[in-house]
């Protein structure tokens, strides 16, 4: 099991702390033997991701803004001047005006909702194209959705609206890239107490609220949605492409609050 990405080389963008989503998964994966390289996301980032990535073995970490088409080309320019190739992608990133991430949906203005669309869904659409790019004979790509995307969750608003997009990218750029033997896949993670999960309001309800009404009765660690990123990344899901895979201690299936819940 150990050497399960041995050979592999990925690039893992949306580390912002060792809370982040991106960093359980570039945990896992370097534990099963992947040499990863990351982006940040301004200075202030870097002088995070730097000492993380440096505890991975990873010195490849380079600034990325996916608000800027040049930047995203850029990080891609330094992947291939540097390895070559490239095997997989980790895209973590996510961002909407916290002053939206409440009240109606209704209410979204124009300019959030374009800035909300670019960074949370084009972003890995534009990251898509620059990796299969440099990716030979076959490549795996996720990127992270919530599933405020199928359902409405209170406050999630007009990122509910980009995860819908997100997810439709994901199976319009796995039956691109299909053909070239490189793999898309998502994965819809239950809520975690990161940076960007805190700007969505009431947050803390929703966390405890899952806690005692998914299936496990738990929400899950960054290391468990680290451990679905290395089945996706990796070749046991060799014939998996395209799919939403969910990591939410199962709450996606419920319809109705546990019993206890109804009761109290
Ligand atoms: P996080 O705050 O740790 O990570 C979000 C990342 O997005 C940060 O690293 C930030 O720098 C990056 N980012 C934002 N705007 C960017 C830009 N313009 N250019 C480059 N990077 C940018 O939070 P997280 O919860 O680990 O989020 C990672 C992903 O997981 C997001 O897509 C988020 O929507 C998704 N997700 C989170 C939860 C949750 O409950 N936390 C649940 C499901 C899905």
């Amino acid at each position: 099991m150990d050497g399960l990405m041995k050979g592999k080389r990925g690039l893992v963008m949306g580390v912002a702390n060792d809370h982040s989503i991106a960093w359980g998964i570039a945990r896992k994966l370097s534990e099963h033997g992947a040499e990863l390289a990351f982006t940040y996301q301004g200075e202030a980032f870097g002088r995070r991701v730097r000492p993380l990535a440096d505890k991975l073995g990873s010195s490849l970490v380079v600034p990325c803004d996916v608000e800027d088409s040049a930047s995203v080309a850029a990080t891609f320019e330094t992947l291939g001047e540097a390895w070559g190739g490239l095997d997989f992608v980790v895209h973590a990133i996510g961002f909407s005006d916290k002053n939206e991430l409440k009240g109606l949906y209704a209410d979204t203005s124009r300019d959030n909702f374009v800035r909300t669309m670019v960074i949370s869904c084009y972003s890995f659409t534009e990251v898509a194209r620059h990796a299969a790019a440099l990716m030979k004979g076959s490549g795996s790509m996720i990127t992270l959705t919530y599933a405020g995307s199928v359902r409405v969750m209170p406050n999630y608003n007009v990122m509910g609206v980009a995860k819908a997009g997100l997810e439709a990218s994901v199976r319009y750029l796995a039956n691109d890239y299909g053909p070239r033997g490189i793999r898309v896949n998502g994965i819809s993670a239950g809520p975690v107490r990161t940076l960007a999960g805190a700007g969505i309001s009431d947050a803390r309800h929703m966390f405890s609220y899952q806690q005692r009404n998914s299936p496990l009765r738990r929400t899950v660690t960054i290391d468990e949605v680290g451990g679905s990123a290395l089945y996706l990344l990796s070749d046991l899901s060799s014939g998996v492409t395209g799919e939403i895979h969910y990591v939410d201690s199962g709450y996606h299936i419920v319809s109705m609050p546990a019993l206890d819940e109804l009761k109290r």
